[in-house]
């Protein structure tokens, strides 16, 4: 079905402009044929998913755009582990809270992170120590341009701190996502001190998986990252990740800039008694250290709520991260937020902040 819609009515954001070209397709079958023809016809395509992690320009969009709208969640027991098919359509929430339903641990961290299950290894999402890598089994995948589908195994897909190599070179959709979780009532076990403390627990333990969910949405509720009438949620979530720099540009940071030293390995993450780690420790070179994106911007001068006269982008006002759209805002206004910022922590500490969603049809 061609049909015209408008990327502000599709993005969690609220802007971009008229796609002249969309499909949504909502069966299997219907979006492999859909992407085959566009993808290896000479028309310009996007593919869409929850709308949560991109910023659009307000321009006429001239590209085919493809709203994933596949839905299904099917369990395959193996042994002590069970693997959970989702297509990609479904809502990321809703897989989850059905993982927490079913009794399979590895995912209940992740709850309250909108988008799509297809859109979530675009970027390995991650929160309260969890990334989606911890548990991926593999995807279903139809690369640009050709006619089979391929099955890629979570290690040909480089996850690394909010990147796989989806982003970078594999273009193409992704289908379904298989993920390999653990048959049990409690979580696993906890990593992420806020969340340890909010659920009053020591860091390392199990908790009840529905107890964790319900932890886990409290905590992003209380500071808009779950998407709600709440006029601080219409965002992106975070709009620049934590940088990723080397020790000697860390050591040069005033005494109270969180540092988090990273292993060069992730699987020799490690955390010491007495530490707290606040971020997974992900594909650094060794002497890498990860800073805090949000102390960097608070730091360089600009408040929690802050916005440009005239504009109406903001920095939400219960997370430093997020810049939301007050009402109206243009995709322009958001993107000069965006720079400011970038400046100003440049020009305070030296260090380059990098935006986590994808930009979509800016020169
Ligand atoms: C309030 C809020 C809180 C957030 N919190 C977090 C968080 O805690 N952690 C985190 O990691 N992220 C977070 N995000 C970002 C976002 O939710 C995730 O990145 C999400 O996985 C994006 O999925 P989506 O379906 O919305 O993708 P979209 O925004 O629609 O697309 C993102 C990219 O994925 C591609 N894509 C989408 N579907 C497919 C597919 N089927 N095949 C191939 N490519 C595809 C698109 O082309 C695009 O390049 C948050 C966002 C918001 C609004």
């Amino acid at each position: 079905m061609t049909n015209a819609a408008d990327f502000r009515d599709l993005t969690t954001l609220r802007v971009g402009g008229a796609i002249a070209d969309f499909r949504e397709p909502s069966t299997r079958g219907e979006l492999i044929d859909t992407f085959r023809e566009v993808s290896s016809s000479r028309q310009p395509w996007f593919l869409l998913g929850g709308g949560s992690n991109i910023v659009v320009s307000d321009e006429p969009f001239s590209a085919t755009v493809i709203r994933v709208a596949t839905r299904g969640i099917d369990r395959f027991d193996d042994g002590d582990r069970v693997l959970v098919t989702a297509q990609a359509g479904e809502s990321w929430d809703a897989l989850v809270s059905w993982t927490v339903e079913n009794g399979l641990a590895g995912l209940e961290a992740l709850s309250g992170i909108p988008g799509t299950v297809g859109g979530a290894p675009i970027q390995n999402i991650g929160a309260y120590g969890v990334e989606l890598s911890d548990t991926v089994e593999s995807l279903q995948f139809l690369p640009a341009g050709e006619t089979e589908v391929v099955t890629l195994r979570s290690d040909a897909l480089s996850f690394g701190y909010r990147r796989s190599s989806l982003q970078t070179g594999l273009t193409g959709l992704v289908i379904s996502v298989t993920f390999a979780l653990t048959p049990a009532t409690e979580s696993a076990p906890i990593r992420f001190d806020q969340l340890a403390r909010a659920l009053d627990v020591p860091l390392g333990s199990s908790v009840a998986l529905a107890e964790v969910r319900r932890s886990v949405l409290e905590l992003r509720a209380s500071k808009g990252m779950v998407v709600s009438d709440d006029p601080d949620s219409v965002s992106v979530g975070s709009f620049f990740t934590n940088p990723v720099v080397p020790a000697s540009i860390a050591r040069a940071l005033p005494p109270g800039a969180p540092r988090f030293p990273l292993e060069p390995q992730r699987s020799e993450t490690v955390v010491p008694l007495g530490v707290t780690p606040e971020f997974p420790n992900f594909d650094a070179a060794p002497g890498d250290v990860k800073l805090s994106a949000a102390w960097l911007i608070e730091n360089s001068g600009i408040p929690k709520g802050f916005a440009l006269s005239g504009s109406n982008a903001a920095i939400s006002s219960k997370h430093t991260l997020a810049i939301i759209n007050r009402g109206g805002a243009t995709a322009d206004e958001v993107l000069e937020l965006a720079r400011y910022i970038t400046i100003r922590v440049h020009d305070a500490f030296g260090v380059m902040l990098e935006p986590e969603p994808t930009m979509i049809g800016f020169d």
